[in-house]
C-alpha cells in the first residue's frame, strides 16, 4: 500500500495527497503533519517506514468539503486520489490479497475552485500564470467561477503592481522565468509556449485568428499557454469556462502598488478582513457579481477620461431617478448569481439548481432590459448594455418548460424536471404514481384479510417495500398457506413480503429507474444548451452586474450625500467638504460627527506639508483625499461638496515605519524601499501621500530624509503630494520651494485639557502638543510632569543653539545642489575628452591626475 501512495504521492505534485481509505481520506508523512496542524486534528502513526513510525491522519469522506475548504484557505493544495474500483473488484482481478487501485482525480487548489461552498461570493477567485518572454513579464489571469480571462505585458519591475491588482488566490510562474515571488508554484518553461498559447485560444474559441478579441504578444499568449495547461492538469484533462481573453493595457489604470493599496485598505482592512475597508463602506450591490465587479473596478481605478464619464453618467442618471433605481434594484435583488452557475455548468460540476439559476437569472436580465429600454432618455453606457440583457428568450422558454420552479442541488434522485416537458416521463411516473395507489390500496386489503388494523406496508432502503406487524400479531401471517413470506424478525415487529406488493413496487422501481435515466438525458441536454450559448450568457451576467455596481454606487451616494466629480485632464486636484468614508461610518457609530476638509493642491501650490498633533487628523486627511481620487476614477460619486479631478496616472501612500510594524522586515528598510519607488517613479501626473516618513530612525537622520524627500517630489517628481510630519522644522522648506505650503490641523488647550478639532487650516503647526495627547491617552500625570520638565530643559538648550535645524541656514537649494554637482561633472568630463593619451609622457600623466583628482 505504501508503494502505491508515495507512486501517487510523486504524482501530487507538491500538493497534499487525501488518500481514500474506505469513509475516509488519509494523509501520511509530512503531508499529514501539516494537516493535523491546520486542521487541528490528531496526528497519529501507522506501520512503520525506513524504520520509523508513519505519521497519519485523517478525515471522513462526508465531512471532507469543509476540511478541504479550510486547507485552501491556510494557503494548501489539495490532490485527491479516490479507490477506482470496489475490493470486490480487485479480488476478482487479482486474488484475495489485491490492492483496490487508485488514482488522482482531481486537484483542489485555491484558484481553481468552483463549488458554491469554497467560494466567497463577492470576491473573485483568481488564477495568474506568469512568465518572461524577451525581458518582458507575460501574465495570463482567470477567474474560473465565471470564465473571465485577462492577458498583460509589462515590465519585469511592474509586475508587483499588476498582481497586485489582480489579487489572485493562486498564482503559477514559469521555472526558469526568474522572479521573486516565492508565493508561486513553479510549471515547466516549455508548457509556457507561445504559438501553443495561441493555437488553444482559437481552438477554445473555435476561430481562425485572434485577431477579433485583439492584439496579443508574445509574453501574453506564453502566459495564456501556461495558464491552459495548468488547469488542465488540475481539471486532469477538463478545462473550465474560459470566455474569450481581454488585453489588459497597464496604462489604461491608475497604477497603484501593493504597498499603496495596503496602507488605503481598498479591498481589504490591515487586519485582512473587508471590515473596515473602503469597499465595504460603499458596497451597495444586491448581487454577488456586483459586489465582486465593485471589487475590480476599485483595484482597477481608470485613467481614460471618456470611460470614466461614461460610467459616472449612469451612476448620475441612476442618483437623480430614484424610482428607476429602485425598480432595477428589485429585479436584481431577485437575480442568482448566474455567471458562477455558468462556470459550475461549463466545469461539468452544474446541477439543476445552476440551470434553474440561469433561468431566473437571465429572466430578471430580461426584465431589466425592458425598463432600461422603455427609458428614452437612458444614457449611452446604458444604452450599450440593453441589447446584452436580452436574447434568451429561447433558452429561458425551453428551461422553464423543462425545469420543476425550485430545482434541487442533487441530481441522482431526480424530481427536476417538470411535469407535461416529456410525455413518455410523465407516463413513467404515472405508473409509478399508481402502483403506489395500488400499495395504499393492498395496506387496506391485508388489514382486512388479516384482520390486523395495525398492519402497515412500509418501506426502506435495505428491503424495499414491506408489511409489518406487531409480534403479538405475527402468527396470522406465519401461516404456510396465510400468502405471506416472513422477511425479517424486530425487537416488536415482524415484516413479511407478499406476492401483489412485490409485483408493484417492481413495477414502481423499474418506472423509477426509467424516469431516472429519462431525467438525466434532459439534463445533459440542457447543460449542452446553455454551454453552447455560454459566452451570451456570460456577457449578460456582465451586463446584470455593471448595473447593479453603477445602482449601488448611486445608491451609496445618495445616502451620503456624495458628489458627482468633475475629471479633467489637467493636474489639479481640488476638493471642497471631503470625507473619509470609513472613518466617518465609525464615528457616525459612535454618534459623532466627521469634521469635513478642502483639499486644493494646483501647478503652483503642489505640495502641502501638514502638521499638528498626533492624533489630529492628519492621516485621515491623507487618505480620504487619495480614496477620493480612487473612487472618482472607478467612475462613483466621492464623499465630497465638490471634487474637481486631473486625472490620476499614479496613486502612491506610504506610512512611516511606526505604524507598520507588524511587517517582517527592519520597517524602516521597508520605509526606504517603499519611498525610493516614490522618487524612481512618481510623476507629474501621480499622486503621493506620505505619512510621517522618515519616523522609523533617529531624529536628525528622520528629518534629514523627510527633507530630502519633500524636496525631490517638490523639484524632481512634480508631483501633487500631501505631506504629513511632525518635524517642525520642514516648515522652513516653504522659503525655498514655491509650490509647497503649510497646514496644520488645528487643537486647542482648554482648561489644561487638549482639544483636537480635526480641522485643517493654512500655516505652520504652532506646537506639538504631545504632552497634552499623552495626558489623554491616559499617561500617569507624574509621569506627564516629568516629561514636562524634560522638555522645558530641551527647549531652553534649543533656544541657546538655535535647535535641531540650526545648521540648516546656509543649505543651498536643492536644484541649486544638484545643479553645483553636475557643473563639476561637466568640467571633469570637459578635461578628460580634452587628453590626448597618446601623446602624454608617463609624467604629464601623473600630474594630470593629481589634477584631476584636486578638482574633486
Ligand atoms: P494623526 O494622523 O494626525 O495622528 P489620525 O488621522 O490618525 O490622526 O486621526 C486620529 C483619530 O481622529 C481618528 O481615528 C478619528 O477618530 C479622528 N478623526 C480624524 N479625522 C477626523 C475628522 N476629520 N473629523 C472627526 N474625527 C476625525
Amino acid at each position: 500500500m505504501m508503494a502505491q501512495y508515495l507512486a501517487l504521492k510523486a504524482q501530487a505534485d507538491g500538493c497534499l495527497l487525501f488518500y481514500r481509505m474506505g469513509d475516509f481520506f488519509e494523509l501520511f508523512f509530512e503531508d499529514a503533519k501539516i494537516a493535523a496542524s491546520v486542521l487541528d486534528i490528531a496526528l497519529t502513526s501507522r506501520g512503520e517506514h525506513g524504520g520509523a513510525p508513519i505519521p497519519m491522519c485523517g478525515v471522513p469522506v462526508h465531512s471532507a468539503e469543509g476540511y478541504l475548504a479550510r486547507l485552501i484557505r491556510a494557503g494548501c493544495r489539495v490532490a485527491i486520489a479516490e479507490q477506482t474500483e470496489t475490493p470486490e473488484e480487485a479480488r476478482k482481478r487479482a486474488g484475495s490479497k489485491a490492492l483496490v487501485a487508485r488514482d488522482i482525480v482531481r486537484f483542489v487548489t485555491a484558484g481553481t475552485l468552483t463549488e458554491d461552498a469554497l467560494l466567497e461570493p463577492r470576491r473573485a477567485n483568481v488564477l495568474a500564470a506568469v512568465c518572461a518572454v524577451r525581458g518582458m513579464a507575460g501574465i495570463a489571469a482567470c477567474d474560473i467561477s465565471t470564465g473571465r480571462m485577462e492577458l498583460e505585458e509589462c515590465a519585469p519591475e511592474t509586475l508587483p503592481a499588476a498582481l497586485a491588482r489582480l489579487g489572485a488566490t493562486e498564482l503559477v510562474m514559469a521555472e526558469e522565468s526568474g522572479f521573486d515571488l516565492p508565493e508561486a508554484a513553479s510549471r515547466p518553461t516549455r508548457a509556457f509556449d507561445s504559438e501553443r498559447g495561441a493555437a488553444r485560444l482559437m481552438a477554445l474559441h473555435g476561430v481562425a485568428t485572434l485577431d477579433g478579441f485583439g492584439t496579443f504578444s508574445r509574453a501574453m499568449l506564453a502566459a495564456a499557454a501556461g495558464l491552459i495547461d495548468y488547469l488542465e492538469h488540475v481539471g486532469r484533462g477538463n478545462l473550465p469556462l474560459l470566455l474569450p481573453p481581454v488585453v489588459r493595457e497597464a496604462r489604461a489604470f491608475m497604477a497603484m502598488d501593493e504597498a499603496t493599496r495596503a496602507s488605503l485598505e481598498i479591498l481589504s482592512a490591515s487586519g485582512g478582513g473587508r471590515k473596515g475597508s473602503l469597499i465595504e463602506a460603499i458596497d451597495r450591490c444586491v448581487t454577488s457579481a456586483g459586489a465582486r465587479l465593485l471589487a475590480e473596478d476599485l483595484a482597477a481605478p481608470l485613467t481614460d477620461l471618456a470611460a470614466i464619464r461614461a460610467r459616472l453618467e449612469l451612476v448620475s442618471w441612476l442618483h437623480d431617478d430614484p424610482l428607476l433605481r429602485g425598480d432595477l434594484r428589485a429585479v436584481l435583488r431577485a437575480a442568482p448569481d448566474v455567471g458562477r452557475a455558468l462556470g459550475r455548468v461549463v466545469a461539468g460540476r452544474g446541477s439543476p439548481r445552476d440551470l434553474g439559476q440561469l433561468r431566473d437569472g437571465l429572466a430578471e436580465a430580461q426584465r431589466l432590459q425592458a425598463l432600461l429600454a422603455a427609458r428614452a432618455d437612458r444614457p449611452a453606457l446604458a444604452d450599450a448594455l440593453v441589447p446584452a440583457l436580452g436574447g434568451h428568450g429561447a433558452l429561458i422558454d425551453l428551461f422553464s418548460r423543462a425545469l420543476v420552479p425550485a430545482p434541487p442541488t442533487e441530481r441522482a434522485s431526480g424530481g427536476f424536471i417538470a411535469a407535461g416537458y416529456d410525455a413518455a416521463l410523465d407516463a413513467l411516473r404515472d405508473a409509478a404514481g399508481n402502483s403506489r395507489r395500488a400499495i395504499a390500496a393492498l395496506e387496506a386489503r391485508y388489514r382486512e384479510e388479516t384482520g390486523t388494523p395495525s398492519l402497515k406496508i412500509r418501506h426502506n432502503g435495505v428491503l424495499g417495500y414491506f408489511i409489518e406487524v406487531p409480534a403479538r400479531h405475527a402468527d396470522r401471517l406465519m401461516q404456510p398457506d396465510s400468502g405471506f413470506t416472513h422477511r425479517q424478525t424486530m425487537a416488536g415487529a415482524v415484516r413479511f413480503n407478499a406476492l401483489a406488493l412485490h409485483e408493484e413496487a417492481s413495477r414502481i422501481a423499474e418506472a423509477g429507474g426509467h424516469a431516472l435515466a429519462a431525467e438525466e438525458a434532459h439534463f445533459e441536454d440542457l447543460t449542452a444548451r446553455a454551454i453552447a450559448a455560454r459566452e451570451a450568457i456570460a456577457t449578460t451576467a456582465a451586463a446584470l452586474a455593471r448595473i447593479d455596481v453603477a445602482a449601488g454606487q448611486a445608491e451609496r451616494a445618495a445616502e451620503g450625500g456624495w458628489c458627482l466629480p468633475h475629471l479633467s485632464d489637467d493636474t489639479a486636484l481640488s476638493i471642497r467638504g471631503g470625507r473619509h468614508p470609513v472613518v466617518e461610518a465609525a464615528l457616525a457609530a459612535r454618534g459623532e460627527r466627521f469634521v469635513a476638509n478642502d483639499c486644493q493642491l494646483s501647478p503652483r501650490d503642489r505640495l502641502w506639508l501638514i502638521g499638528g498633533p498626533n492624533m489630529g487628523g492628519k492621516s485621515t486627511f491623507l487618505r480620504q483625499n487619495a480614496l477620493i481620487v480612487i473612487l472618482a476614477q472607478a467612475g462613483g460619486f466621492v464623499p465630497a461638496e465638490a471634487a474637481e479631478i486631473g486625472i490620476v496616472d499614479r496613486l502612491f501612500s506610504r506610512v512611516g515605519a511606526a505604524d507598520n510594524l507588524a511587517r517582517g522586515r527592519s520597517t524602516f528598510m521597508v520605509e526606504m524601499v517603499e519611498t525610493a519607488a516614490i522618487l524612481a517613479q512618481a510623476g507629474e501626473r501621480s499622486f503621493v501621500i506620505l505619512d510621517e516618513v522618515g519616523r522609523g530612525t533617529s531624529t536628525y537622520d528622520g528629518l534629514a530624509l523627510a527633507w530630502a524627500v519633500a524636496e525631490a517630489v517638490h523639484e524632481v517628481n512634480r508631483s501633487r503630494c500631501l505631506f504629513a510630519t511632525h518635524y517642525h522644522e520642514l516648515a522652513r522648506l516653504a522659503e525655498t520651494c514655491d509650490a509647497l505650503s503649510l497646514h496644520h490641523v488645528r487643537a486647542r488647550e482648554w482648561k489644561g485639557d487638549l482639544v483636537l478639532l480635526h480641522e485643517l487650516t493654512e500655516g505652520p503647526a504652532d506646537k506639538s502638543y504631545g504632552l497634552a495627547v499623552a495626558r489623554l491617552a491616559g499617561v500617569p500625570a507624574p509621569v506627564v510632569k516629568r516629561a514636562k520638565s524634560v522638555l522645558d530643559r530641551l527647549e531652553k538648550g534649543r533656544a541657546a543653539t538655535g535647535g535641531l535645524a540650526a545648521g540648516l541656514d546656509d543649505l543651498p537649494l536643492f536644484a541649486a545642489a544638484i545643479e553645483a554637482a553636475e557643473e563639476k561633472v561637466d568640467a571633469l568630463r570637459e578635461k578628460l575628452s580634452a587628453i590626448d593619451i597618446d601623446s602624454l609622457s608617463p609624467r604629464a600623466a601623473l600630474d594630470l591626475l593629481y589634477d584631476l583628482k584636486r578638482e574633486l
